[in-house]
């Protein structure tokens, strides 16, 4: 089997754990999202922030931790050339085959734990797809992305250096979409307002709020929305100030993974 496919179906199964743990609890958004964010933060960097007292997040934590395993694999064998417009290639043809006009969201970093709550709140409704950004930063998206096929003849492989709004700008003419850039959570990663994991919860839930908001709108009023986002972002567990970047002698990371999504 395929390395994304691999991805692909524990996320899938993942999903399902998401739906489960909404079932079975009854706590506001914010509060759904700080458990989610303990739960990839053990899942990942092996950190307990909170107890997780619910079994059904121990699997989630697995399966998150499951997902960087499959990375780690990815990395070594250097693998991830195509991974980007690969899944670019899959969210757009998603995207066209609903007869809804689009909306295209290019988002400054959105993580694991941010898509999780995405589908918390969207349920089946959202389709994500995650691609290795290898370097974790912007930079390396926008040269990989301008690589892709579906880019031919477009300006962007003209440019030197596309910026990720003039990437929004193309990829809604490719689809006949409106389109934007997001860069609340490149904004978080620049705060200093952080001082502990709650601060670290609602700095995030501010800017997730935001875009669920912007969400929401479009799809009430019929659109489908395609969210694309060039890199994750990492979590320093000393002073809980967030960074997005990866070496390959650095320990698991979430920045790698870019989170490409569509929700109808
Ligand atoms: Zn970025």
């Amino acid at each position: 089997m395929h390395y994304y496919q691999l991805i692909s179906h524990v996320v899938d199964s993942l999903l399902k754990d998401i739906q489960e743990f909404k079932n079975l609890t009854n706590v506001s958004v914010k509060e759904a999202y700080e458990t989610l964010l303990a739960t990839v933060l053990d899942g990942v960097y092996g950190r307990k922030v909170i107890a997780l007292q619910n079994p059904v997040l121990n699997k989630i934590s697995e399966k998150t931790h499951r997902i960087f395993e499959i990375l780690a694999e990815i990395l070594n064998r250097g693998l991830y050339g195509l991974s980007i417009c690969d899944a670019l290639r899959e969210v757009i043809d998603i995207v066209t085959l609903y007869p809804n006009r689009s909306h295209v969201i290019v988002c400054d970093a959105l993580a694991i734990h941010d898509i999780l709550l995405l589908s918390y709140e969207f349920e089946a409704r959202i389709r994500p797809i995650f691609a290795v950004n290898p370097g974790g930063k912007t930079k390396t998206y926008e040269y990989m992305i301008k690589q892709c096929p579906i880019f031919r003849g477009t300006l962007i492989r003209e440019v030197d250096e596309p910026s990720l709004t003039m990437i929004a700008r193309i990829v809604a003419q490719i689809i006949g979409a409106s389109s934007e850039k997001y860069d609340e959570f490149d904004r978080c990663i620049h705060s200093s307002q952080i001082k502990d994991f709650q601060g670290l919860v609602t700095l995030l839930y501010q800017a997730l709020e935001k875009l669920l908001i912007k969400v929401k709108i479009h799809l009430n009023a019929g659109f489908t929305v395609l969210m694309l986002a060039d890199h994750g972002y990492d979590i320093n567990l000393t002073n809980y100030a967030l960074y997005h970047r990866w070496s390959p002698r650095a320990g698991p990371s979430l920045s790698i993974l870019a989170p490409l999504l569509v929700i109808k």
